[in-house]
């Protein structure tokens, strides 16, 4: 396979999770920039989109202010930390990890996963994969992230209502930790993204999160499930974020990626996608396509794109 004469213009567009701080932006602008950096070092590979995009994720996973890699939330018993992470292309290629422990940069692993016959592996299955390719053991846990699950634990005392629309009871009834609940848990989620064009028109996405919590052990939401946190195609690139749980129901990526393969204007295809939801659920969303980028969000949601030279 080889590409047709270049004519589009290099594009890497990042976010850092609806609902994260505005101020957190410059996190995006440096991810995006690597990125960028990638796709252009990576001249007329075939590769070069999908290896932008985990680029991209993964400078957003090492910082630690963001829901992603290292900052990841922490689970209700206030130790776990499991992640999820996803990478697809318009070349077929796909990937994803869902409960991933103790890694780094769970987006490379995603990448590796799509070198496999499969696409998307969890558990302990992933975390093997992870350390037979090189990955190796990293506690992702930061001082923020504890500081925020004390938060979490004492809203729940407090009777607050963690996540909208779930009585608290729907995660304390159904604890399935090995260890009791220890009353402290906000309600942090976020999850980061980016999409990417190349010059030559060929798509890529990347996703990673810590998933949200409250949440019960296990629990994987949409960002590692082709079509609802992410999907990248003929048409375009679109990366989502906000509660998983509300997110799959729609298939949230996908639609978008299907109304813009229609023809439908970039920024409109975003606002309709978000239109589906009821207000109170947190969601964004990013894209990309041959000529446009787009950002759409409910909630603030830092964001940044940087652009190569135009096409000849
Ligand atoms: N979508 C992520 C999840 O549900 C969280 C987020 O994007 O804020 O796990």
């Amino acid at each position: 396979m080889s590409h047709s004469a270049p004519n589009c213009t290099p594009l890497v567009l990042t976010h850092g999770g609806v609902g994260a701080r505005p101020k957190d932006r410059d996190g995006c602008v440096a991810a995006s920039q690597a990125g960028l950096h990638c796709l252009l070092d990576a001249g007329d590979s075939l590769q070069a989109a999908l290896q932008a995009a985990v680029q991209a994720v993964s400078v957003l996973e090492d910082d630690p202010r963001f829901n992603a890699g290292t900052g990841s939330v922490l689970r209700m018993d206030g130790v776990t930390i499991e992640m999820d992470a996803a990478v697809m292309d318009s070349l077929g290629k796909l990937g994803a990890v869902a409960g991933v422990r103790r890694v780094r940069h769970p987006v490379q692993v995603a990448a590796g996963v799509a070198a496999t016959p499969h696409w998307l592996l969890c558990g302990e299955g992933a975390l093997r994969f992870a350390r037979a390719s090189g990955s190796a053991d990293y506690d992702p846990a930061t001082l923020q992230a504890n500081i925020k699950h004390q938060e979490l634990l004492a809203q729940l005392q407090r009777g607050k209502r963690l996540r909208h629309g779930e009585e608290n009871a729907s995660f304390t009834d159904h604890w399935n930790y090995p260890v009791a609940l220890a009353i402290k848990p906000g309600a942090p989620c976020d999850t980061v993204g980016a999409v990417v064009r190349d010059a030559y028109g060929n798509f890529a996405v990347a996703a990673s999160t810590g998933g949200c919590t409250p949440s019960l052990l296990g629990r994987v939401g949409d960002t590692p499930i082709i079509g609802a946190g992410f999907y990248a195609g003929p048409a375009g690139a679109v990366a989502v974020t906000g509660i998983g749980e509300h997110i799959v129901r729609h298939l949230l990526a996908f639609r978008v990626h299907e109304w813009l393969a229609g023809g439908m204007p970039l920024d409109a295809a975003l606002q309709r996608g978000l239109d589906l939801f009821d207000p109170a659920i947190d969601v964004g969303l990013i894209a990309v396509n041959a000529r446009d980028s787009g950002v759409c969000s409910n909630r603030e949601m830092p964001s940044a794109a940087a652009q190569g030279p135009g096409a000849p």
